[in-house]
């Protein structure tokens, strides 16, 4: 199992933020035409900042994956820009279409305010040891 970096209480409390913002975006930007799904953090991903995961039997949404070290390393500002880009998929998945990056998501993204080009996907997400001031 690879080593979490924070404390289970801060993860949880990260958790619940992001399930908080979910609301808040599905609410703001979908018109609550979106079903809730749970959003998770996840230690193991190595370039990848988040991904929408779906059913394989339907193809329903099931749930939201976010790196944890994406949240260390990036800040939330960019956390929440990730989330929405994530909820464009849900969004996707719940409405019968392929989750992509085409037409439709870039339309979304414009009324979401994200990136219509942004992709969850880069360089290794190295954590540096904290150097500390002796
Ligand atoms: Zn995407």
């Amino acid at each position: 199992m690879p080593s979490r970096p924070v404390s289970a209480e801060r993860e949880a409390l990260w958790m619940a933020k992001l399930q908080g913002c979910y609301a808040e975006y599905a609410q703001r930007y979908f018109q609550g035409d979106i079903p809730t799904v749970p959003v998770r953090i996840s230690w193991r991903l190595k370039r990848t900042l988040a991904y929408a995961r779906h059913l394989r039997e339907n193809g329903r949404p099931a749930e939201v994956v976010v790196s944890g070290k994406h949240i260390m390393l990036h800040g939330w500002g960019q956390v929440h820009a990730t989330l929405k880009h994530e909820m464009i998929h849900i969004w996707q998945c719940a409405h019968g279409l392929k989750p992509g990056h085409g037409a439709d998501f870039k339309a979304l993204a414009g009324m979401v305010g994200v990136e219509p080009a942004a992709s969850e996907y880069v360089a290794p997400l190295k954590m540096r040891r904290k150097r500390r001031n002796s």
